[in-house]
């Protein structure tokens, strides 16, 4: 998909709770695999006792991974479904807030170990989401 804007459609909706320990990425696209979504809107809130996440640096074109063992808020979570290998693929940014309120956040990798989390998928239609290389920014872009 070029630089653009693409009509889509609403298609389902789900609501759902992981289960505390779970990963919070493979749980959501195990779940969206499951149902055939293959293209969607998704936004969580909740708690994480473990956050994993990246920043990726344009110039290196890499992500530098990051991760805390103390316990969060989600605080902002947005992301979208899309194939990528032909799987459902979770591309989410979120942020956590400690205990102080102080948030890091960033590109969201595997690793995130559930406390709770509370998911809102909303499927969209009319449009193939499909990831590929993209060689102006590294990056597997639509
Ligand atoms: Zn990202």
């Amino acid at each position: 998909m070029p630089a653009g804007f693409t009509e889509i459609n609403a298609g389902r909706g789900f609501v759902g709770r992981l289960a505390t320990g779970g990963d919070l990425v493979e749980e959501i696209e195990r779940f969206c695999a499951e149902h055939g979504i293959l293209a969607a809107q998704v936004t969580v809130i909740g708690a994480v006792r473990r956050a994993c996440y990246a920043y990726y640096e344009q110039h290196d074109r890499r992500y530098r991974e990051l991760q805390t063992d103390t316990h969060h808020e989600i605080v902002g979570f947005t992301g979208n479904i899309s194939l990528r290998e032909d799987r459902p693929f979770l591309h989410a940014h979120a942020t956590f807030a400690d205990a102080s309120g102080a948030t890091v956040g960033g590109h969201l990798l595997r690793g995130c170990e559930v406390f709770a989390a509370e998911v809102m998928i909303r499927e969209i239609t009319g449009v193939s989401l499909v990831r590929v290389h993209d060689d102006e920014t590294g990056l597997a872009l639509w």
